[in-house]
């Protein structure tokens, strides 16, 4: 996932920011939310929606590849630069390189892990992918970033 990094852009990070940092306050709360019988509920909730949205977009063009579910030949305006995981499914045009799906397969993990806690914890993580520790575990070569 990305975005262009402009300041404009960073402002609903930072809102999902101040509820991760109050969420985190509580410690029984992230505890509660991560833990995996709420996480991976989230997980498949967020690949169906991913699922539906990339096949009816992309005209059920559909394909595994690994762990992860690609969905190619979506408009440019249905996700995020040159594509965008949700849950374990991956919607591009045709940006689906082996370095990049190695990349969108971290975030699919990373989605596993966390469930629907994965968003404001992305947003919370910024808008820089440089910086964004969850584009470094992904790889930013292979994601693309830093070229
Ligand atoms: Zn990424």
């Amino acid at each position: 996932m990305a975005t262009d990094g402009s300041p404009s852009a960073d402002r609903p990070g930072r809102y999902a920011g101040g509820i991760v940092r109050r969420a985190s306050r509580l410690g029984w709360l992230r505890v509660v939310l991560l833990h995996p019988v709420i996480a991976r509920p989230g997980f498949w909730f967020a690949t169906a929606c991913g699922w539906a949205w990339g096949a009816v977009l992309g005209r059920f063009r559909l394909r595994r590849a690994g762990r992860l579910v690609v969905a190619s030949g979506l408009p440019k305006w249905a996700y995020g630069q040159g594509g965008t995981t949700i849950g374990a499914v991956y919607l591009t045009t045709d940006n689906a390189g082996p370095s990049v799906l190695e990349h969108e397969a971290v975030h699919a993990a990373q989605w596993k892990k966390y469930g629907l806690a994965f968003i404001p914890l992305y947003l919370d993580a910024g808008q820089d992918a440089r910086h964004n520790r969850f584009e470094i575990e992904a790889g930013l070569a292979k994601g693309g970033y830093g070229r």
